[in-house]
């Protein structure tokens, strides 16, 4: 089977939309266009339907109850409503948050606007694989803190964090416990109840839906947690989120949630054994290559390496018919690089070198092949130029 250029497999970032998904979406965009909260007519009420339809395959893949799901427009907000939301409910219990370094900006921004209203953040370090230390988590708690926020699977790395564990601690110590779940849900299982959550955040973009729409889940019992909403207006979503619903964003997220429930199993197994394949070809073929992050609690599509002796920069341009992410600082606003690696202690030189593959749901195995082949080729000449190079290479005895 021949491959189409460029190749995607960049599916941390974003995801392409399931013709499945789209198909479920496009009537809510022509004749059942209603707005869901039009009480009085047939428009309205086939988009209420719809709504309530989806809300119940996002909560059946968590575990949760569909009363418990509350849209939003992506991880980003959900993130935003979980923490400030329990910031502002629980300010007379305390106004101390628990989160960890290698947390989506999303999160560690979110803690920061809250640090200059007086809120104290705890941010726990890694270790080298990615994951947070449960006694040091532990040792963080006072009793003042209000609100432990840890991610699920980290978006540059795959890092599978011990959320259970985490969960666990949460509860002992009467903690909210907050989960950014958007590179996880759908992905890997995940179960409110067992994991002991209390908020989850999720978005659609990164299982194969559309852009734009999330969800929040926020627990109604044992506890019943309380969130202050950040967008107020008509009351929609229980309060909690205001604003006229974005119904086919949101049949797209339920129909996405649907999908991945039905096929998780399988798919994760099918994006292991391409990853598998994807590292073994390269580490076969090329040295001084170091794998950033667990190979253990990973999440399956998930390889970021390192390649002594080039630049990220001219390794991105020398594949640029692959779309791939790179740790380095010029593919971002900042001049530093990735955050996520220097966290766990990867030098600045292996950080810039860096380069990120998300395989998803659409790549192939040829594809796989030729990723594997253009890495290799470019890398081995990259290097062939360089001191760099030379300098990083063992000395022969
Ligand atoms: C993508 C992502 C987000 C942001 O989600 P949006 O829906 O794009 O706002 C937050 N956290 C993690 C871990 C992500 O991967």
């Amino acid at each position: 089977m021949a491959i189409q250029l460029p190749v995607y497999m960049d599916n941390q970032a974003t995801t392409a939309v399931d013709p499945r998904v789209l198909d479920a979406m496009l009537p809510y965009f022509t004749e059942k266009f209603g707005n869901a909260a039009s009480r009085n007519h047939e428009f309205g009420w086939k988009a209420e339907e719809a709504v309530e339809t989806a809300r119940g395959h996002v909560a059946r893949l968590i575990h949760a109850t569909p009363r418990e799901i509350i849209f939003t427009s992506g991880a980003t907000e959900s993130n935003n409503l979980a923490i400030k939301g329990v910031a502002e409910a629980y300010h007379a219990k305390g106004s101390h948050i628990i989160t960890q370094v290698t947390e989506h900006k999303a999160v560690l921004d979110t803690c920061k606007r809250l640090q200059k209203y007086g809120y104290e953040v705890t941010y726990l370090a890694v270790a080298k694989d990615g994951l947070i230390d449960l006694e040091e988590l532990r040792r963080a708690i006072t009793p003042k803190t209000i609100l432990i926020s840890i991610m699920h699977a980290n978006n540059e790395i795959g890092a599978i964090q011990p959320i259970e564990e985490i969960g666990k601690i949460a509860k002992q110590h009467k903690m909210i416990f907050h989960v950014d779940a958007a590179q996880s849900v759908g992905k890997i299982p995940v179960d409110v109840h067992r994991d002991g959550i209390d908020l989850l955040s999720i978005s659609a973009h990164k299982i194969y839906g559309p852009k734009g729409i999330g969800a929040l889940y926020v627990r109604r019992k044992d506890p019943r947690v309380e969130i202050s909403a950040i967008i107020d207006g008509g009351g929609h979503e229980r309060g909690m989120r205001s604003g006229t619903l974005n119904v086919p964003g949101i049949v797209g997220l339920g129909k996405a949630c649907e999908i991945c429930l039905k096929e998780m199993a399988q798919e994760a197994e099918r994006a292991a054994r391409l990853r598998e394949k994807l590292k073994a070809a390269i580490l076969s073929r090329l040295d001084q290559t170091s794998i950033n992050g667990s190979m253990q609690h990973r999440l399956p599509g998930n390889l970021n390496l390192s390649f002594a002796g080039v630049e990220g920069d001219a390794l991105l341009m020398g594949i640029n018919d692959v779309a791939v992410s790179s740790g380095s600082a010029c593919t971002s606003a900042t001049l530093e690089p990735s955050y996520v690696l220097r966290a766990l202690g990867v030098p600045e030189d292996l950080a810039h070198s860096s380069i990120r593959f998300g395989i998803g749901r659409f790549n192939s195995d040829e594809e796989v092949d030729y990723v594997a082949d253009r890495v290799v080729e470019t890398v081995q000449r990259l290097r062939d130029l360089s001191p760099l190079y030379e300098a990083a290479k063992p000395h022969s005895p």
